[in-house]
């Protein structure tokens, strides 16, 4: 079934690859399989649809490399396993991208990371500049500094990393793509009558008991981390696809806007979303007063607030706070994320940008405040 062109309005999606599609339930890599993902997302890539993958495959890359058995397991071993496997892992991708003359770029994240203000920035701020340079990066989680004991430091399943990449990118869609078709009214493997439920509005308690304990062969994830990633994903105002990536040319298809497996529905608009979390989920540790000009930049051309047009700073704030942006007046205008600090921001106001780095001794690129993090009221 074919949605009208008009209902199509995905820009930038988040493709996760789970690790039993990656091996076709082998205990290595199917190069084919991993060739046809890419060649499908070299087919998107050209209609500038701009997207970040999200993979898994590492250990069991590692695993089968190092000829180790799947009954040895623990946490420094799967840690080994991760780091032996990820660089071949990105080696695979390296030389399929290459063949459409499409750069990757490898990014390993932890929880740990993105709970923190600064890591969270600076994770944001790398993958949408990856994707203004028309790179594709590749996301795993870092395994190999990952601490399992840590409750919280780690996701453990990349389906929630996915979800948090899809947040972090500001991403319309995201696909997990897996060896399963999509979430069904019941276990398909013993009941026959199950069937695949198209759509899904909200991702509620009854919708959770869908889920059983289902688990697939070698990867982390079953049926019920992909809800929790898509109940989170669908809570920042973006639509998740569960499908099986075996599919023919399933990537190709879905942002065609032809149903296969289930969509999640968003159940929150994105800027919604996104003005919550800025708005309401970091309190402002500071403010920033800026001039008539970088007032009309900030409403009027939808610029990033540069150090130029800030007259004046109040608060004590690291790089990473929330800041609220005042006009002389005293009136807020709107929050943001600040890539400096209260004390630098003092030393570069009302500066050129290009003096930054020669007054700091370094810089963290022209805008004190990215258009991307910032919110007009
Ligand atoms: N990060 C793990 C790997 O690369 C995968 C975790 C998962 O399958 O969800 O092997």
């Amino acid at each position: 079934m074919k949605a009208k062109k008009d209902e199509i309005q995905y820009k930038r999606i988040v493709a996760k690859f789970g690790t039993s599609l990656l091996t076709s339930g082998s205990d290595h890599l199917d190069p084919g399989m991993m060739s046809e993902l890419v060649r499908q997302l070299a087919g998107l890539h050209s209609q500038d649809i701009e997207l970040s993958v999200v993979t898994s495959g590492a250990v069991a890359c590692g695993r089968y490399k190092l000829g180790l058995p799947k009954k040895i397991k623990g946490i420094p071993y799967k840690q080994v396993l991760s780091s032996v496997g990820q660089s071949y892992l990105m080696s695979i991708y390296e030389k399929l991208f290459d063949k459409y003359n499409i750069n990757i770029a490898q990014a390993l994240l932890t929880r740990a990371v993105l709970c923190d203000r600064a890591g969270y920035l600076n994770a944001r701020n790398t993958l949408l500049a990856l994707i203004e340079l028309n790179v594709i990066g590749i996301v795993n989680e870092n395994d190999v500094v990952a601490i399992e004991e840590i409750q919280g430091a780690r996701f453990g399943d990349n389906d929630n990393l996915s979800a948090m990449v899809a947040n972090l990118i500001d991403a319309d869609l995201l696909i997990i793509l897996s060896d399963i078709e999509g979430l069904y009214t019941a276990d398909p493997r013993s009941d026959p009558e199950a069937q695949l439920i198209k759509e899904v509005k909200r991702i509620d308690e009854k919708i959770f008991t869908l889920a059983g304990g289902s688990r697939s062969g070698l990867g982390t994830g079953g049926m019920l981390t992909k809800l929790q990633a898509a109940k989170m994903a669908t809570a920042c105002g973006i639509t998740v696809i569960i499908a099986k990536g075996t599919e023919k040319d399933v990537l190709t298809r879905l942002i065609s806007g032809e149903s296969i497996g289930t969509r999640f529905l968003p159940t929150a608009s994105k800027l919604e979303s996104r003005e919550r979390w800025m708005l309401a989920g970091l309190s402002a540790k500071g403010k920033l007063f800026v001039d008539a000009g970088a007032v009309e930049a900030l409403n009027k051309k939808g610029s990033s607030l540069l150090a130029a047009g800030i007259v004046n700073v109040e608060g004590e704030f690291e790089r990473g706070d929330m800041v609220d942006v005042f006009n002389i007046q005293g009136n807020r205008l709107g929050s943001g994320i600040t890539n400096y600090q209260a004390s630098d921001v003092k030393t570069i106001k009302g500066l050129h940008s290009r003096k930054i780095a020669g007054i700091l001794g370094f810089d963290y690129g022209a805008e004190v405040i990215h258009r991307n993090n910032l919110v007009m009221v």
